[in-house]
């Protein structure tokens, strides 16, 4: 058995695979996809040291990372059940959709989340060509340019409101008649001078001239009038999912299935810890995963060392 298992490879298992293996102890890293969410970045330039990179190349560098200490990567794996240990310090049990199982000590969950899509045409299309999911990340490339935000919740009404300081006009598209967001961000949003919010709106394409984004079409659902904005950039806000289908029923998880931890990255269960995206962590982001990842797998550690001698 492992004395520490990572289920996920993103920033936030690479990282934790690392302070592991620097543990001298028994280290595996099981991911679906190694690198994460990393894979389908264009630029990345607030990774604090490193000016500026792209994704492939971060995933790589988290990969050789990893691949310079003792740590056994199974990349193309996928968890399907946790099973919790039969008695205290016992065995944690990780069935993969292969058949197999592995068996670990401490298990550290990093799964990730992934972002909901519009599934309008032209998203796909335009992915990294002007749509855009992460205003943190991706905001500063449409300074001075026109931008929609999708989604009238908190989160795309927070984008607005941040993306409203950088770009030059931000219009708010929100499918239900009135904006979801908490009042005191709806008030806020209202009063800026270069946001325009269209609710009753339903995004039905998003155009481009087949290299880049060039507007948005929506219908108006109560006039039921077509529309078009011209605009270089779409962010799509709609919500942004965790990857815990598969624990559903064994960790305790929040009202948005993210898994609730503490400080030191426990979950509910003793022995299995959580950390980055998959988590009830605020902001998602690449240095908050990897930090989280060092965090869990030193939490992790902390507990076997506690474990009676076996
Ligand atoms: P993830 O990166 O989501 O990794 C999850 C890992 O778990 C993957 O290896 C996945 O294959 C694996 N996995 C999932 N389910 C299972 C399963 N059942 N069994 C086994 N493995 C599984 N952040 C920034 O800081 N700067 C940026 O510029 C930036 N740009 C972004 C651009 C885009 C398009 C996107 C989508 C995100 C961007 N982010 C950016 C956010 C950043 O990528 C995430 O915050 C970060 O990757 C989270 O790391 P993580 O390790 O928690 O999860």
């Amino acid at each position: 058995p492992y004395d520490m298992l990572i289920v996920g490879g993103g920033p936030a298992g690479a990282a934790a695979a690392v302070y592991a293996a620097r543990k001298g102890i028994r280290t595996g890293v099981a991911a679906e996809r190694f690198g994460g969410q990393v894979n389908d970045t264009l630029a990345i330039e607030n990774f604090i040291s490193v000016t500026a990179t792209d994704g492939p190349k971060f995933a790589a560098a988290l990969e050789a990372h990893v691949k310079a200490y003792d740590v056994d990567i199974m990349n193309l794996q996928r968890a399907e059940k946790l099973i919790p240990a039969s008695e205290p310090g016992g065995l944690i049990e990780i069935q993969l959709a292969n058949g197999g199982s592995l068996k670990a000590r401490s298990v550290i969950v990093s799964t990730g989340a992934r972002w909901r899509n519009v599934n309008v045409p032209g998203e796909a299309e335009y992915k990294n060509k002007g749509v855009a999911y992460c205003p943190h990340c991706d905001g500063p490339l449409f300074k001075g340019k026109r931008v929609a935000v999708i989604g009238g919740g908190n989160s795309g009404v927070e984008a607005a409101i941040d993306l409203a300081g950088i770009v030059a006009h931000v219009s708010l598209f929100e499918f239900a008649d009135q904006l979801r967001a908490d009042a005191v961000l709806v008030n806020k949003l209202k009063s800026l001078p270069n946001v325009s919010i269209h609710t009753s709106a339903q995004t039905t394409e998003l155009t481009g001239d087949g290299n880049k984004l060039d507007g948005l079409s929506y219908t108006d659902r109560v006039s039921g009038a077509a529309h078009h904005v011209e605009l270089e950039g779409v962010f799509v806000q709609i919500g942004l999912v965790p990857n815990t289908e598969w624990l559903k029923g064994t960790l305790e998880l929040s009202k948005f299935g993210e898994i609730i931890v503490d400080s030191h990255g426990r979950t509910s269960l003793p022995g299995v810890f959580a950390a980055g995206d998959v988590t009830t962590v605020p902001f998602k982001q690449i240095i908050i995963a990897t930090g989280d990842g060092a965090k869990a797998a030193l939490g992790a550690f902390d507990y076997l060392m506690r474990l009676p001698a076996s």
